[in-house]
């Protein structure tokens, strides 16, 4: 089922820009960046000229040794120059690495990435199908090596040569799926 992509998409569309930044900026950002997940949860934010400073909720204290830069993708760089260990970092304020990282809505994506994403969730079908293709071509060699050694097929093994040619057509059906 190959859905045509008929709507047009407009570079920005659906996209909201960032209050924080002014608009004649092309930077464009979805509602709620990594930004402002991350921001609210930390103490004696300040601003600096490349990006953020504020306390560190890793190893605590007054200085302002958690420096916060957003790349221009919206993914988040924070480093404690005193504990190093970004991964801590984010734990005491309940976030992930994860978190880091710009989520974009699957509406603000372009065709072409929406494709990919596609593609990307029929991998895993795609390797399953590749297994039973391997698996039952195994069973019909054996199948055929009997018979090539002029030995008899009995009903057990003549069903389970049609149960093995059904779950090919399966799997080829999966394969076949776009
Ligand atoms: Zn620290």
């Amino acid at each position: 089922m190959n859905r045509p992509q008929t709507r047009q998409t407009q570079p920005g569309k659906g996209w909201v820009q960032d209050r924080t930044h002014n608009n004649s900026s092309a930077k464009v950002t979805t509602i709620g960046t990594p930004l402002q997940l991350l921001l609210p949860r930390l103490e004696g934010v300040v601003t600096t000229g490349k990006g953020w400073r504020a306390r560190c909720p890793n190893c605590g204290g007054k200085g302002h040794k958690l420096a916060i830069v957003e790349g221009d993708n919206g993914t988040l760089l924070v480093t404690c120059f005193s504990c190093h260990d970004t991964g801590a970092v984010l734990a005491a304020v309940g976030l992930q690495m994860g978190d880091l990282f710009q989520r974009r809505h699957y509406r603000n994506m372009t065709p072409a990435e929406r494709s990919q994403l596609r593609q990307a969730a029929l991998i895993p079908r795609w390797r399953a199908a590749l297994e039973v293709l391997s698996h039952e071509a195994t069973v019909l060699l054996i199948a055929a090596n009997k018979l090539g050694d002029g030995d008899q097929l009995d009903d057990a093994e003549l069903t389970r040569m049609r149960v093995a040619a059904l779950k090919l057509f399966d799997a080829q059906e999966v394969l076949n799926a776009r």
